[in-house]
């Protein structure tokens, strides 16, 4: 066995399918007896719709989802108020996806596992990791079925009390505030439309008393509100209009705002909510979750310890900068300011965090254009040499490395590697070209004379060159020879 997840929350699901359609050998397990019931995490930020895209599974969280609604300020006047979280984006060739999309996080659980199940995985419910210990042989997990199973690599995915990072004893930097506190509940009920988020401020007009969020795809709705009462009491009190016929999921909330100082320790790794727990303010800790998955998944598969490396120094940076955003955002709305709900920071989306002048981004060209190693690759629309539509996200999508070869003679680098030529309408188009009917490819990927730009398996800039000279060292160095 290579790998062991531990936890089967979005974290765990995402690197399971990234191992799954690798082929890597692994299991999953989760304390849990069964998945995750509540709506908790409910937006996926637009750079987790393109992991989806690329897992092969958007389709079906489009169908479960949907934007997130107006927010409806019951004024304590009387007078109703409207406004958004952030305005809405319009779709961009380059940009697909660009807006926060709402799915209840045990639906994403549902889809994850479906999606894992129908590609052959298992996920070992009820059973947890309680110990463990590393030496040259592997890491030693004792499971509390009483089994000791040893492998090469343990991916912690345990959540915010991760018993894995209490193992490898990693410090988990940050504070808990005692006194920030929050109900949340699923409910269902009469007596609201479900057009709007419909929110309750205090006699300040600004502090909320009540928050009541309809949940796509269900007849479910999710319930926020300070701590000290209960469900039924606030609801009658704030909203008497309001009558609750059923209370399902209800967490007592306290925020917690804390990272792990290292994300690797041996063949140990920490990934999502072990590795880093945010304020709910801002809806990053799933989604950084994700892309942490996202990121290690191929890693692991490849195996090679100085690429493994690379997750810590890519990831930790990221989620250091996500952590303070999601704190001043709590900190905004604990002082009830008038901009603690605006989710308008591009940052949120996280399709601009990158990984420019790290470890695997390697930019040769004298005059790199805004596009760079270490940036998110972006989508185009375009055409395949028959005609027929087809997109950038078509030819990035699955676990392989692809080069996109703009303008530039095709190159093999083997198994794994999936070459595209990008060619310009009316220049020679080989059977896997594409043709880049209105320019959006050389645009969105701001390139115009002949280059190479080889995308990793997570769909980041990895070497970026006019000299294809420059691909097999790169590749030699994190010990992936093309074979050609
Ligand atoms: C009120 C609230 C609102 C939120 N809103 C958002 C939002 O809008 N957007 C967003 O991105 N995030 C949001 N979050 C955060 C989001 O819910 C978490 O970041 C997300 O669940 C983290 O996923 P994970 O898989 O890393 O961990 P978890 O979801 O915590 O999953 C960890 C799993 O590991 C299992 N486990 C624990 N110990 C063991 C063990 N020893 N062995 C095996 N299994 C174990 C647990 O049972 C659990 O299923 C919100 C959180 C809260 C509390």
């Amino acid at each position: 066995m290579d790998v062991l997840i531990a936890g089967a929350g979005p974290t765990g699901l995402t690197l399971a399918i990234e191992l799954q359609r690798r082929g890597v050998p692994y299991r999953i397990v989760e304390a849990s007896a069964h998945p995750f019931e509540g709506s908790r995490g409910k937006g996926l930020q637009p750079r987790t719709l393109e992991v989806l895209d690329d897992l092969g599974v958007i389709g079906e969280f489009l169908a479960a989802g949907a934007d997130y609604p107006v927010l409806r300020v019951h004024r304590p006047d009387g007078t109703d108020m409207e406004l958004r979280l952030d305005e809405w984006h319009r779709p961009t060739p380059a940009v697909p996806y660009p807006n926060v999309w709402m799915v209840p996080q045990w639906r994403t659980g549902e889809l994850l596992a479906g999606h894992l199940a129908a590609a052959g995985g298992h996920i070992e419910y009820g059973v947890s990791v309680t110990a463990l210990r590393q030496d040259d042989d592997g890491v030693h997990i004792t499971l509390s079925s009483g089994e000791v199973v040893t492998v090469r690599y343990l991916v912690g995915a345990d959540g915010g009390r991760s018993t894995v990072r209490a193992a490898v004893g990693v410090g988990f930097a940050g504070r808990t505030y005692e006194t920030h506190t929050m109900l949340i509940a699923d409910v269902r009920l009469t007596g609201l439309s479900r057009d709007a988020w419909h929110v309750w401020p205090g006699t300040d007009g600004r502090s909320q008393r009540l928050g009541l969020c309809p949940l796509p795809g269900t007849d479910l709705w999710q319930l926020t509100a300070p701590l000290a009462e209960s469900v039924a009491d606030v609801v009658a009190e704030v909203a008497p209009e309001v009558t609750l016929t059923h209370i399902g999921w209800t967490s007592r909330f306290r925020a917690n705002m804390r990272m792990a100082e290292r994300y690797r320790a041996g063949n140990v790794f920490l990934a999502g909510d072990a590795a880093h727990v945010h304020s709910p303010a801002g809806g990053q800790g799933l989604n950084t979750g994700v892309q942490d998955a996202y990121n290690l998944g191929w890693k692991l598969a490849a195996g090679d310890d100085a690429l493994l490396d690379t997750y810590e120094a890519e990831r930790l940076p990221v989620a250091a900068g996500v952590l303070g955003i999601s704190t001043r955002l709590h900190h905004l709305q604990q002082e009830d300011a008038a901009e603690a709900m605006r989710r308008d920071d591009p940052v949120l989306r996280q399709l601009s965090l990158n990984y420019r002048g790290g470890p695997l981004a390697a930019d040769h060209r004298t005059r790199p254009g805004s596009v760079r190693a270490g940036d998110r690759a972006p989508d185009a629309p375009c055409h395949d040499s028959s005609a027929f539509p087809v997109r950038i996200f078509d030819a990035l999508r699955g676990p392989q490395w692809t080069l996109l070869a703009f303008d530039a003679p095709a190159i093999s680098l083997g198994d794994g590697f999936r070459t595209v030529p990008i060619v310009r309408p009316g220049a020679p188009a080989g059977p896997d070209s594409i043709v880049d009917t209105h320019g959006h490819a050389h645009d969105a990927y701001d390139v115009h004379t002949p280059t190479y730009v080889l995308v990793r398996p997570d769909n980041y800039l990895g070497c970026v060159t006019d000299d294809p000279a420059d691909l097999d060292p790169y590749l030699r160095k994190l010990g992936l020879t093309a074979s050609r």
